[in-house]
């Protein structure tokens, strides 16, 4: 199944994660976004498990049934799911806060398809761009921090006689 053009939904048997108390109830409380990345799960059934959590080791168990594979990475771990609810924690569950591991993983394979100095663009090909960018959060730096625009030139500088062709 696929959730969007880099999510695809993979079904797990026998994948368990230990999580504290804190964790399983922000696991309930944001189940809604957790599924729409792809997680799915059983959480420990009594809700008075999370009082005695501490004591008993299996409380602490949460069975998981899916999880979201991006560009061939599946999220599986503990470790990341662990990193998200404290994320998710921090900025309330909107959804806007994307699950930190996918996110760097994004990041790293944000620019390999950019543009480069030198490139051959249509007028097509830069019109696209320039709109795809107007879309953008911060349209001036890409997701590593580096300037995604540069200026070649100041266009009151240029005589009029050079007058460029209308775009
Ligand atoms: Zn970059």
């Amino acid at each position: 199944m696929l959730l969007s053009r880099n999510v695809e939904l993979v079904y797990l048997s026998d994948c368990v994660m230990d999580m504290s108390s804190r964790e399983i109830h922000l696991m309930d409380l944001y189940r809604g976004e957790l599924e729409s990345w792809g997680w799915s799960y059983t959480l420990p059934s009594s809700s008075s498990s999370f009082a005695t959590a501490r004591t008993t080791e299996d409380k602490h168990r949460v069975e998981l049934h899916s999880a979201p594979r991006v560009l061939g990475k599946l999220f599986d771990d503990e470790r990341g799911m662990k990193e998200y609810l404290a994320e998710m924690e921090k900025c309330g569950g909107t959804s806007r806060c994307r699950p930190p591991a996918i996110h760097r993983l994004l990041q790293s394979r944000a620019c390999r398809g950019a543009v480069m100095f030198g490139d051959a663009l249509s007028k097509t090909d830069c019109k696209h761009i320039i709109s795809k960018l107007s879309e953008c959060d911060t349209p001036f730096s890409c997701a590593h921090g580096r300037p995604s625009i540069y200026p070649l030139v100041d266009l009151s500088k240029i005589p009029p006689k050079g007058k460029f062709e209308e775009f």
